[in-house]
C-alpha cells in the first residue's frame, strides 16, 4: 500500500557533486512513476536501488536538458536488458522527435514498443487505471520549453465492511458491491439499515503534485489543491528574486506561498541552483511562510503514509 516518492535529482541546469538533474520516482502502489529523467538518471536509479525495471510510465516536464537528457541512455539500457514491456512517455510531442532522431542516427531499434503520449496546454487526465489518476496542467516556463506539472492521485477507495454487522443484518452477499458503494440497506421487514453502521470509512485517498520548472502563479494552487505533498521549484532564494523572475524560476518563499494558497499538507523544496552547495538558507525562508517543508536531497525518500478517516 505505498506511496512513497524518491528523489534521484533535485539540482538545476548544472550537475553538482551535490546533486543531479532532475528527475524522481513515485512509487504508487507498485506502479513506479518515473517523473523527469536528467542526465545520470540511470545511475542514481541503481544507486538508490529502485527497481527500474517496473518503471512502465516517464513523465517530463519540459524539453529543458536538466530534465530529459537521461532519458536516451535509459531508454537504450533497457533495450540492452531485453525488456519486452511497453514503455510510455508523456512529454512535448517534440520529445519523439528528438528520441526517434537519436535511435536513427544510431541505427538502432528498441526491442519493446515505446508510446509516446503528447502533452497538451490544457489541464488533462493523462493516464487512469482501477486505483490511480495521473493529470498533466500547464506550468509558466520559458517559451521555447512550455513546462507542464503533474498530479498523481489514488482513487477513492470503496467502504469497507463491517462483517459481523452485516451478518447480524443479514445482508445478502449480492447486495455487498452496494454497501461498499455506500448505499443503505432495507431489512425484508423494510427497517432501513443506514450505511455507516455497515461499512467503516476507507483511507483517505493520497496526492503528489510536482511542480517545476515555473513562475510562481497564484492561479496554479487550483491545480494542486489539498495535495499531500508538493514538489516546487525552489531554484533561489529571495536575495535573487529578480533572477528567479528574468529566468522563469521560483523563489523558496514563493513556493511556501504555493503551499499555502493550495492548503497542501506538506512541502518539498527543490531544482535547486548550483550556487547552493548547502541549501538550508532555502528552507529557513520557505518555513516562515509554510512551516511544514523539507529540502529535497538526492536519495531521500518521503512517505505517504495512509491515514485512516474517523468514522463516519
Ligand atoms: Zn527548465
Amino acid at each position: 500500500m505505498k506511496f512513497e516518492l524518491t528523489i534521484l535529482g533535485c539540482g538545476s541546469a548544472v550537475p553538482t557533486l551535490q546533486r543531479n538533474a532532475a528527475a524522481q520516482v513515485l512509487n504508487v502502489l507498485e506502479r513506479y512513476f518515473l517523473i523527469d529523467c536528467g542526465e545520470g538518471t540511470q545511475h542514481q536509479l541503481r544507486r538508490f536501488k529502485v527497481p527500474y525495471n517496473k518503471i512502465n510510465r516517464i513523465f517530463i516536464s519540459h524539453l529543458h536538458g536538466d530534465h530529459f537528457f537521461g532519458l536516451i541512455g535509459l531508454l537504450s539500457t533497457f533495450s540492452m536488458q531485453n525488456r519486452r514491456g511497453e514503455l510510455h512517455v508523456y512529454a512535448d510531442k517534440r520529445l519523439q522527435e528528438i528520441i526517434e532522431f537519436q535511435l536513427k542516427l544510431m541505427n538502432s531499434r528498441l526491442n519493446y514498443p515505446l508510446i509516446f503520449h503528447h502533452l497538451g496546454r490544457e489541464p488533462e487526465l493523462i493516464y487512469e487505471d482501477k486505483l490511480v489518476t495521473v493529470r498533466s496542467f500547464p506550468l509558466k516556463h520559458r517559451y521555447e520549453a512550455p513546462a507542464n506539472g503533474f498530479l498523481f492521485a489514488e482513487k477513492e477507495r470503496p467502504r469497507s465492511i463491517c462483517r459481523e454487522m452485516a451478518e447480524a443484518f443479514q445482508v445478502p452477499v449480492a447486495f455487498m458491491h452496494r454497501l461498499k458503494e455506500g448505499e443503505d440497506f432495507i431489512t425484508s421487514e423494510g427497517e432501513i439499515i443506514p450505511n455507516e453502521r455497515l461499512t467503516a470509512s476507507p483511507p483517505a485517498p493520497r496526492s503528489y503534485a510536482y511542480m517545476t520548472d515555473t513562475l510562481f502563479r497564484e492561479s496554479f494552487a487550483e491545480y494542486v489543491r489539498g495535495v499531500d505533498l508538493l514538489y516546487h521549484d525552489a531554484t533561489y532564494g529571495d536575495e535573487f528574486a529578480d533572477l528567479a523572475k528574468a529566468t522563469y524560476h521560483s523563489t523558496a518563499t514563493q513556493a511556501a506561498r504555493m503551499a499555502v494558497l493550495a492548503g497542501t499538507k506538506r512541502l518539498l523544496l527543490g531544482h535547486f541552483s548550483s550556487r547552493y552547495i548547502d541549501p538550508s538558507p532555502l528552507l529557513e525562508q520557505a518555513r516562515i511562510v509554510f512551516p511544514d517543508t523539507e529540502l529535497s536531497k538526492d536519495g531521500a525518500v518521503f512517505e505517504i503514509p495512509l491515514i485512516k478517516r474517523s468514522r463516519l
